[in-house]
């Protein structure tokens, strides 16, 4: 793949589809390769829109309006870096030859929805999951759960970042499960996923890259473990490298590269991983950079972002991790438009830690606004210094004094 100009005839015109922090950050590795970049999002001056040459606010799962938006600019890829996204349409624009989709659209079509995902890891591919049923109702919802067993997760099938998502210990809280899970749903669809509780060691994020090699065909590489500790299914805090049993970490690389085989393309994933002792449990596999994985930007050579733009304009890799490190996440603290950091020069001031900030228009109390890197000697010191500068980071109100 030749790279062009921007802005002129022989351009490289790349779509990003959801432009938040992570769509920022491979922004600008694209940015760096000399690609054209169109931002697109819901809403205005969202993260990635900040630093692309143009953007574009629509609603990305109204199929006629994305429609209309790639046969309007015509990118060569178009990059999905949301979940929410007319994905079928996708599957039609890759099929009509208009646009090649990032990874494949099959594979941003199966992972936005819980069920198409876990069917094919455990139902195809055999691969080693939570025991797990479908509901579409409350009574089939109680069957399930008595089936399956406490303590459960009920979580929507349409929905991430732990949003619907409750653990249940009793009975006493199945109708409440189902009505958070319907407020939790992306779209109004009421179907749930119950899955049995994975007592788990620790959890991974594999961060794998589909990358063409030298022959042309495409090769497999793995990054170092991303370990990551979750609070109501959204993450706060991760750090590379999460140390493995030698027979867990071959474990999860087979998991891995059986899902990125089977949903193909080019591209990094972030392939979710339970592990306790020797076993190793699918959960989830995101078709493009994943938030635990903003790490990267301190401890490997070249940042997930990079290495998913470099794969992605069939450009080589190498995923060599450079030093240990960690990152914790600033949240908004407060519904609030327009809103001012405090602390950033004491955080920085941290040994070895950088922060961050992604530029968001509006604050949520738990949006991500944020995160806090930082290296060192090990993992436990990287982490200590990533929270303590991440709790420098003060979130104000812009008319506060100072
Ligand atoms: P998810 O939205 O499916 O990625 O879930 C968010 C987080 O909830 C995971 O990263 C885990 O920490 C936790 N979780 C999800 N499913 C299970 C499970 N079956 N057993 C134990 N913990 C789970």
């Amino acid at each position: 793949m030749r790279i062009g100009t921007p802005l002129s005839s022989s351009a490289t015109r790349v779509m990003l589809l959801g432009s938040g922090e992570l769509g920022k950050e491979v922004v600008i590795a694209l940015q760096r390769l000399g690609v054209e970049v169109i931002a697109v999002d819901r809403y205005a001056n969202a993260p990635g829109m900040q630093v692309a040459h143009r953007s574009h606010v629509i609603n990305m799962a109204d199929a006629a309006a994305l429609r209309a938006l790639v046969e309007a600019e015509r990118p060569h890829l178009i990059v999905p870096e949301i979940e929410a996204i007319a994905t079928e349409e996708l599957l039609r624009i890759e099929a009509d030859g208009l646009a090649e989709v990032i990874p494949t659209a099959r594979a941003a079509n199966l992972t936005m929805n819980r069920e198409g995902i876990r069917r094919l890891a455990a139902e195809t591919l055999g691969l080693p999951t939570s025991p797990y049923r479908f509901a579409d109702s409350l009574d089939e919802l109680q069957a399930a759960i008595d089936e399956i067993g406490y303590p459960c997760l009920v979580k929507p099938v349409m929905s991430s970042s732990g949003k619907g998502q409750s653990t249940l210990r009793t009975g006493a809280d199945v109708a409440a499960a189902w009505e958070y899970a319907a407020s939790g749903s992306r779209v109004n669809q009421g179907r749930v996923i119950v899955e049995g509780f994975i007592d788990f060691d620790y959890e991974i994020t594999l961060l794998t890259v589909r990358a063409q090699g030298k022959s042309g065909e495409v090769e497999t590489h793995f990054c170092e473990p991303v370990g990551h500790i979750q609070v109501k299914g959204d993450y706060v805090e991760s750090w590379q490298p999460q140390l493995m049993h030698a027979a867990a970490l071959q474990k999860a690389r087979d998991i891995a590269r059986a899902v990125t085989d089977n949903l193909g393309g080019r591209g990094l994933y972030g392939v979710e991983l339970f592990v306790k002792g020797e076993q190793v449990w699918f959960s989830e596999v995101s078709p493009r950079p994943h938030d635990t994985g903003l790490v990267t930007l301190m401890s490997q050579r070249f940042s997930e972002f990079e290495l998913h733009a470099r794969a992605i304009l069939k450009l080589p890799v190498d995923t060599q991790m450079r030093e240990p490190a960690a990152s914790a996440v600033i949240y908004g603290d407060m519904d609030e438009a327009g809103i001012a950091f405090d602390g950033v020069a004491a955080a920085l001031a941290v040994p070895r830690a950088d922060v961050k900030l992604f530029g968001k228009p509006e604050a949520f109390m738990r949006r991500r606004m944020g995160v806090a890197l930082a290296a060192g000697p090990d993992v436990g010191i990287a982490r200590e210094r990533a929270k303590h500068a991440a709790n420098l980071v003060k979130p104000v109100k812009s008319q506060q004094d100072e």
